[in-house]
């Protein structure tokens, strides 16, 4: 082990947590990889996994799984209630051992959010997010949930477990019996609080009695609910004393249900939101608190734990991201870690998609062992011909195997498309990406030319073996009458970078990410509802002083005026901002709504002219009064290199000629592929 940061001082010391010792304060949070019910997960998981410890971090909490049949998330999902389900877990758990690192299985019964029709919970009543309405439980089904998480308990300790997480928060199963908004009861599981809360000791009973005392039980107890008629914080605090009493040797403090409307995890929420929640527990709790939700650096880590808001720091998504998170932290390399940015397209979008997780800026996360990270042994000369992620991720890629890589740029910066993104209110975590790849590009020393923009002779003059076109893509034109000249139509990019001022009536040209992004900078260009914590609660309705059942109960949001008119437009019929990403979509759709955005379908766009914009909206001819109009109608590919080089190339085999990214295909071209494009044409090399 290295030599302790000072920095870090707090994260990176050791905790007693009563079943043993952790070696930090880091854990990796519980997360659906959705390797748990592919045909080769459990060998990946073990690798994924094992890949975490290795990078240091203290303990780690698996996927969530069921301790029944009927608790399972989706048909088929993974669960753990026989002696061969047992056993292939072992291979994870030996694998996280060969390092100084614990794990934890969470147990996690979906209750009225299985998406099947068989789910159990205390009441039959329909979750607004899931197809099916759940069967009440009997009351010998509550005792046959009871000792079904008993034996998973046992079992995950017989699979070399040193612990497990029981999931009662998110809105789950336990967390439907705790609050009057699910449960409906009667009997001794229903009615009073006490009587609400009664699964979850008993539960925790029942556990405890069959796994020892060496044997650890983290609790997940919602905190806060954020949906209307869930608990109280005198109400959870009275829990959680129960719990410990009944033998938690930690909790875990969960913030909001998965039907609660109020963003919790996105980009758009401010580090540390919630870390409050927890500071204020601490108070009425003595086993060690985890904090959680939207902490991607060791920097915040630190910041928390040293002030004593908490004990240990979870994040799951970070870890995606990267893998040795908690080694660069120790080796004091902490700007070289590849920062989560909160954007969930290539983790949580993928589970609710059923897709295998993954991460945007690291596609190699749950797909390792797809991915040969040796070194070559024969290292070729490569140019990469522009700085955008594409460019970026296979020039770095392609270092790190080892070539020899000159990275060219036009502008005087890297980042493409990404320097853009990173302006916009609730993406300011994207700078976070950029400063990745310039540390990295630099540590690989990957010979970077800015400002320079190579013709097809000096790129074939030079003697690369290979040749990558990554000029990404060039806003789409739009063509209707008045158009030309016209000083009140604006591109995106001159908008988001600042170079143009915008008036206080706009229309907006194109409802994709782009138009959304684009009416939200518009929007908010002035606000901190992203960055600041106080910001954020009165924007979203949170009560701070904990007073508020759920945290919401009778609070108002406190929604800016609108600093600008906007009319966003799309020419296909139905609903604008259908095609962005599954869990983030709403809170785009809910700000601009919030912002009193006009959003029209059906448009038709005819002329422009001192009076505004004249369109056809669903038949009928209106002027749109507006000052500017911004056309954000996608992208098309700069690809006239790539063009040129295999005309002069042609019968040239010494120099292999590749594209990639947006110049390849600018059609849902997004930074997801393009970086992953990147890395995959760097393996090949
Ligand atoms: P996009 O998603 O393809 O959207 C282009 C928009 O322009 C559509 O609304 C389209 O709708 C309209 N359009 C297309 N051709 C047009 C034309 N000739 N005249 C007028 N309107 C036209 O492209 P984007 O918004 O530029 O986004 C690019 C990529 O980045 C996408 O893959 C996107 O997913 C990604 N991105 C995502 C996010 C996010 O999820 N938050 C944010 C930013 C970017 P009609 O054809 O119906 O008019
Ligand atoms: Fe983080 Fe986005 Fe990667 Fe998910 S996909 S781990 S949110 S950077």
């Amino acid at each position: 082990m290295n030599k302790k940061n000072e920095k870090y001082n707090t994260l990176l010391s050791p905790l007693n947590l009563g079943a043993f010792t952790v070696r930090n304060r880091l854990i990796m949070g519980s997360m659906h990889l959705g390797l748990e019910e592919a045909s080769d997960g459990m060998t990946r998981m073990a690798d994924f996994y094992k890949r975490r410890a290795k990078g240091g971090v203290g303990m780690i909490v698996t996927g969530g799984i069921s301790p029944n049949i009927r608790g399972t998330a989706v048909p088929f999902a993974a669960k753990m209630t026989t002696t061969k389900e047992m056993l292939q877990h072992q291979q994870i758990t030996e694998a996280v051992h060969q390092y100084d690192c614990k794990i934890l299985m969470q147990i996690l019964h979906s209750g009225r959010y299985s998406y099947h029709p068989f789910g159990a919970a205390p009441s039959r009543i329909k979750s607004p997010i899931t197809p099916f309405a759940p069967w009440s439980l009997s009351k010998s089904g509550i005792q046959k949930s009871i000792n079904d998480y008993a034996s998973s308990c046992l079992l995950a300790k017989q699979a070399g477990y040193d612990g497990v997480e029981i999931m009662g928060s998110e809105g789950y199963f336990i967390n439907q019996f705790i609050a009057q908004r699910t449960n409906k009861r009667s009997d001794e599981y229903g009615g009073s609080y006490e009587n609400r809360m009664r699964i979850a000791v008993d539960i925790v009973d029942a556990a405890r009695q069959v796994v020892g005392d060496e044997f650890l039980l983290m609790f997940r107890l919602s905190m806060l609910d954020l949906v209307e008629q869930g608990s109280s914080f005198e109400e959870v605090m009275m829990l959680g004393q129960a719990l410990e009493k009944a033998g938690v040797n930690v909790i875990n403090t969960g913030i909001g249900w998965h039907e609660a409307r109020i963003p919790t995890i996105a980009t758009s929420v401010p580090r540390a939101a919630f870390s409050w929640v927890t500071k204020a527990a601490k108070e009425h709790l003595s086993v060690p608190l985890v904090t959680t939700n939207r902490i991607n650096t060791p920097e915040v880590c630190e910041q928390l734990l040293a002030a004593g808001d908490a004990d240990l720091v979870s994040m799951a998504r970070p870890l995606l991201a990267d893998e040795d998170f908690i080694l660069k932290a120790e080796q004091d390399r902490a700007e070289e870690i590849n920062t989560c940015i909160g954007c969930n397209q290539a983790c949580l979008d993928h589970i609710f998609k059923r897709q295998i997780a993954s991460c945007l800026v690291n596609p190699k996360a749950c797909f390792e062992t797809e991915f040969n990270d040796d070194v070559t042994n024969n290292p070729r000369k490569i140019a990469v011909i522009g700085a955008g992620v594409a460019g970026m991720s296979c020039a770095l890629e392609s270092a790190k195997k080892g070539h020899k890589v000159t990275l060219f740029e036009k502008s005087d910066q890297l980042g493409g498309q990404f320097l853009l993104a990173a302006k916009i209110p609730g993406k300011e975590e994207f700078k976070e990406t950029l400063r990745y790849f310039q540390v990295q590009l630099s540590k690989h020393k990957v010979d970077i030319k800015l400002s320079t923009e190579p013709g097809v002779d000096e790129l074939t003059d030079l003697n690369f073996d290979h040749l990558v076109i990554a000029t990404g893509v060039k806003p789409r034109q739009v063509n209707f009458k008045g158009m030309e000249n016209n000083p009140k139509v604006l591109s995106y990019p001159d908008v988001i970078s600042g170079k143009v001022t915008v008036g206080k009536k706009v229309a907006v040209i194109g409802a994709g990410g782009i138009g959304f992004d684009v009416s939200e900078y518009l929007l908010h260009e002035k606000s901190a509802i992203s960055t600041d914590v106080d910001e954020y609660l009165k924007y979203w309705g949170i009560d701070k002083s904990l007073r508020s059942r759920s945290g919401i109960e009778s609070v108002e949001r406190v929604i800016p005026e609108p600093s600008r008119e906007i009319i966003l437009m799309q020419r296909k019929p139905g609903r604008l901002g259908k095609g962005l990403g599954k869990t983030t979509g709403w809170i785009h759709r809910q700000m601009l709504k919030d912002g009193q955005v006009k959003m029209l379908s059906e448009v038709e766009y005819l002329e422009s002219n001192e009076a505004g914009l004249l369109i056809n909206h669903k038949g009928k001819e209106v002027l749109l009064d507006v000052d500017h109009i911004v056309i954000c109608a996608g992208q098309i590919s700069r690809n006239k290199l790539f063009d040129k080089l295999i005309n002069k190339l042609k019968d040239n085999t010494n120099i292999n000629t590749h594209i990639i990214g947006g110049a390849a295909l600018a059609a849902e071209l997004d930074a997801k592929k393009a970086i992953k494009n990147g890395i995959e044409l760097a393996q090949s090399f």
